[in-house]
């Protein structure tokens, strides 16, 4: 098989024998992927199982898990595969995980045959892909390797062999590996003792295609859930009527990962003073976009950047918590016009945009978007009448911006004043006059201001 590699990205497998774990000491040590031990015939769970998930992945490890197949029957094979599956459930299932399912079969405690192997490795596999509906990896070791057939070749195999000279062997079923463990003595900062040492054949890129799931843009807050939106709200601890400045957004765990929405230059990443302009924020991320607008990530339990470092978009910059006045965890989002004085911060509403659209517009200029031409009015280029319309209803009052998301558009307004004026020519008409007359007249009277 093929020789390790440069490029390629480490990862490491743990079970309850590690201990307690620093995670983020782990993804510090360019630890970007691990397997965690989950189950073991068709009863045992790994006592650390759940709180390993939950550590790797507020810490933004790409997260797998392995279940040590103990069966020498297709019937009991079956019965640990829902074993495996069941308590895969109380992580979120293996959809919330971003590596496949494994199986780890390694030994022959009950000395069957080759082809019995075989019937009980595909009878496990098979039966977990049905109950989880990803396709598992097989892990197992350089010697017993040898009895797979080549029925199994469609699975990728992680494969142990332990040594710094020797690639693993060439094997009826596979001619490369996919992750290779090659050492199961390996020193990684957070980790006491010794820990299993893995490479995946490409890097971190190559691993998120293989496994990953593709992430949808069109919605920026994809596997967030929205709290609370932009704009007029009842503060959720003062209880008192407030513009709220960006959007609160929740990501499970508790102090799961929070990524950068956009690229940019770290301009803050600590708890925040008062008076700065990021005072009861909390500790707080905040990166400075190519146009100069400041991106607040606020109430963060741990920053994961620092000052002065560009951070690429979807980039790991901390982790979600409830530091500052927050009522819970949560993820406090919002993007403010100007990096100074105060970072941007305003007293009123002035200083800051509705972050989901202004996403929205960002990530919509990138340059391979092809330039449509105008076929009816741009909305971006205000018409006359919406304008005077839109101050007119501003200057009485009769839009208070307080409808949930969103402030209201001139669009909207003018919309809503067309109908009314609309209602009106009918009453004025009457039942037998004529609108269509009264319209023109109307729009004559409206052309002279
Ligand atoms: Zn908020």
């Amino acid at each position: 098989m093929q020789q390790r590699n440069e490029g390629n990205i480490q990862g490491i497998d743990v079970s309850r024998y590690q201990g307690k774990i620093d995670w983020l000491q782990v993804k510090a040590d360019k630890r970007e992927f691990v397997f965690i031990k989950a189950t073991e015939g068709q009863t045992y769970t790994d006592p650390k199982f759940a709180a390993n998930v939950k550590g790797a992945l507020s810490a933004g490890l790409l997260v797998g898990t392995y279940h040590f197949l103990r069966a020498t029957s297709a019937e009991v094979a079956k019965a640990e595969a829902a074993h495996y599956a069941k308590s895969l459930e109380a992580v979120g299932g293996v959809k919330a995980l971003q590596l496949p399912p494994v199986m780890d079969y390694e030994n022959n405690p009950g000395g069957i045959s080759k082809a019995q192997i075989n019937i009980v490795a595909k009878a496990f596999l098979t039966e977990l892909e049905r109950l989880t509906g990803v396709k598992p990896i097989i892990y197992t070791g350089n010697s017993f390797a040898g009895n797979f057939d080549t029925g199994l070749s469609g699975y990728d195999l992680w494969i142990a062999r332990y040594s710094n000279t020797k690639v693993p062997d060439d094997q009826p079923a596979w001619k490369t590996w996919d992750i290779w463990q090659y050492s199961d003595s390996g020193k990684v900062p957070g980790i006491t003792g010794s820990v299993d040492l893995n490479e995946f054949n490409g890097s971190l890129a190559d691993l998120k295609k293989r496994y990953g799931k593709e992430q949808d843009m069109s919605n920026p807050f994809d596997g967030y859930r929205i709290t609370s939106p932009f704009g007029m709200r009842k503060h959720p601890v003062s209880g008192v009527n407030k513009f709220h400045r960006g959007v609160d957004l929740v990501v499970s765990p508790a102090d799961g990962p929070i990524y950068a929405f956009v690229a940019g230059e770290v301009m803050h990443a600590k708890m925040g003073v008062s008076g700065s302009g990021f005072g009861n924020y909390g500790i707080v991320v905040a990166i400075k976009d190519d146009k100069g607008y400041l991106h607040v990530y606020a109430h963060l339990s741990a920053a994961g950047v620092k000052v002065g470092q560009q951070v690429k978009r979807g980039q790991l910059i901390g982790k979600q918590g409830s530091t500052g006045i927050s009522s819970g965890a949560h993820l406090h989002y919002e993007v403010r016009k100007a990096c100074t004085p105060q970072y941007g911060y305003t007293t009123t509403e002035a200083g800051v945009v509705e972050p989901t659209q202004y996403l929205i517009n960002y990530y919509g200029l990138k340059p391979n978007k092809e330039d449509k031409p105008v076929t009816v009015r741009d909305i971006n280029l205000v018409s006359a009448w919406a304008e005077a319309s839109w101050k007119e209803a501003q200057a009485n009052g009769y839009f208070d911006g307080s409808r949930p998301g969103a402030p209201i558009t001139r669009e909207e307004s003018a919309i809503v004043i067309n109908r009314l004026r609309r209602n009106f020519l009918a009453l004025i008409a009457g039942v037998n006059g004529d609108v269509k007359d009264l319209d023109e007249r109307l729009q004559k009277i409206e052309a002279e201001g």
